[in-house]
C-alpha cells in the first residue's frame, strides 16, 4: 500500500479525536514493515496499534505506520501446554476469545481489553488480577534505528505494573509478535479479584470455566466501563499512584478511609480512581469532554473534544490531587 496523505486518525484512535496524520501507511508484513521502518525521508515515525491507549493532541508530521500483522500459531504443543505466537496486528480480545474456543487458558481475566496483541507487552497490560507477564513467553522485535531483529524473553522485558523496557525505552523497538504459554486443562483459575466470584454466583456458575470466567469478566467489564465506540476514552487515564507508608499513614490521619493495596513492604498502591471521586470530578462534565460518571478513572470525549482539551483536564486533576493529597499521579496514556 502507498503512502497516503493527511488522513484523519478520528477511526483510528479510541478517544475519537480528530487530528490527521501527514503521512500514513497500513501495513501487513514483515518484510514491508521493514521496507516502511528504513525508508530515510520520514525520519520521524509514530507506530499505530489499536489506537487505544493514546492521547492526540496534535496533528501528526511524523509518518504513521498502522500496524496490520495478523496471524496466529500454535508453534509448541504438548498433553500439558501450548504455545502460541500471535502477530502483532492481531486484536487482544479476538485473540482472547480465540484462546477460549480452543480451551487454552490464562488470559480469561484481560478479556474485553481493547487494543492490538502487539502492544499488550508495552505495558504489560493486566486486570482482574492477571498481568500479561503471566503468559508471556516471549516477542519478536525490530530494534531502531539499524532494523535488527531482537527476541525478548520473559527475564529481559523488566516487566512491573503497568511497565515494560519496551516502556521504559520508548521508541525503541517495535514489537512485531508475542508468544504465550497457555494450559489445556487443570487451569488455574484466578477468580478471587474484583466482582468476578459474585458474577459467576448472578451467572449461576458453581464450577467454574475458564470460558465461564470470560464471559463474567465481559459483563463486569460492559456494566462498569464506557464503550469507546459510543464514548470516546481510553480506559484508565492514570496509574494507581504508589505511595510510601509513612506517606499512606499520613494520608489516614486526613482520609481514614482511603483504600488501599500493598505492593511490598514500604510500599502502598492507593486507587487512582478513589482520590479523583474524593477531589470531586468524578461524573464532572467540561462541555463535551469529562470525567465518566461511573469510573473516575476514565476521561471521557462525549464528541468533538479536541486533545488538548483533555490534557488540560488531565492536568488540572493531576495538580488537584498532589494539593489534596500530596500524591503525585502519572498518565498511563501515552500523550502525542
Ligand atoms: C475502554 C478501555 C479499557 C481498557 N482497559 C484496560 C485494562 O483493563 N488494562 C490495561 O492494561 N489496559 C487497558 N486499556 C488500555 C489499552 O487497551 C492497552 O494499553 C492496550 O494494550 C493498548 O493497545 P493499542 O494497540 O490500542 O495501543 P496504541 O494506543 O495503538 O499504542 C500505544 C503506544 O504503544 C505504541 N505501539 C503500539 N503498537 C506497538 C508495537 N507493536 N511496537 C512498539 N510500539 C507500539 C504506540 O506508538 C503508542 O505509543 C483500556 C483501554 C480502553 C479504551
Amino acid at each position: 500500500m502507498p503512502i497516503q496523505n493527511n488522513i484523519s486518525l478520528k477511526p483510528y484512535n479510541t478517544f475519537g479525536i480528530d487530528v490527521s496524520a501527514k503521512y500514513f501507511i497500513s501495513v501487513s508484513s514483515l518484510n514491508e514493515l521493514k521496507s516502511v521502518l528504513a525508508l530515510e525521508e520520514y525520519p520521524n515515525k509514530l507506530i499505530l496499534g489499536g489506537g487505544s491507549n493514546m492521547l492526540l493532541t496534535k496533528n501528526q508530521d511524523k509518518l504513521v505506520i498502522h500496524l496490520n500483522l495478523k496471524g496466529i500459531e500454535i508453534i509448541v504443543e504438548n498433553d500439558e501446554f501450548v504455545i502460541v505466537k500471535a502477530n502483532a496486528g492481531e486484536n487482544w480480545h479476538e485473540f482472547v476469545l480465540w484462546c477460549m474456543d480452543k480451551n487454552f487458558g490464562g488470559i480469561e481475566n484481560l478479556s474485553l481489553i481493547p487494543g492490538n496483541v502487539g502492544t499488550a507487552p508495552i505495558q504489560n497490560i493486566g486486570a482482574y488480577g492477571v498481568e500479561l507477564k503471566d503468559t508471556f513467553v516471549s516477542c519478536e522485535t525490530f530494534a531502531l534505528p539499524d532494523l535488527s531483529m531482537h527476541t525478548f524473553f520473559k527475564s529481559e522485558c523488566l516487566f512491573g505494573y503497568r511497565d515494560s523496557i519496551f516502556k521504559q525505552q520508548k521508541d525503541r523497538y517495535v514489537i512485531t509478535s508475542v508468544s504465550f504459554k497457555f494450559t489445556k486443562h487443570n487451569h488455574k483459575l484466578n477468580i478471587q479479584y474484583g466482582t468476578i466470584a459474585s458474577e459467576l454466583e448472578l451467572m449461576n456458575v458453581v464450577n467454574p470455566t475458564i470460558q465461564d470466567i470470560s464471559k463474567a469478566v465481559i459483563s463486569i467489564r460492559e456494566s462498569k466501563l464506557p464503550n469507546p465506540k459510543i464514548i470516546g476514552n481510553s480506559g484508565s487515564f492514570f496509574k494507581n499512584p504508589v505511595i510510601s507508608k509513612k506517606q499512606f499513614e499520613d494520608l489516614l490521619q486526613n482520609f481514614p478511609d482511603a483504600p488501599s493495596y500493598p505492593v511490598s513492604e514500604n510500599e502502598i498502591k492507593v486507587p487512582a480512581g478513589w482520590l479523583i471521586e474524593k477531589a470531586g470530578f468524578k461524573g464532572k462534565r467540561f462541555g463535551c469532554y469529562g470525567v465518566h460518571k461511573n469510573q473516575a478513572l476514565v476521561l471521557v470525549n462525549y464528541g468533538g473534544a479536541n486533545g488538548n482539551d483533555l490534557l488540560n483536564l488531565s492536568k488540572l486533576i493531576q495538580k488537584t490531587i498532589l494539593r489534596l493529597f500530596n500524591i503525585s499521579m502519572e498518565a498511563e496514556v501515552n500523550i502525542l
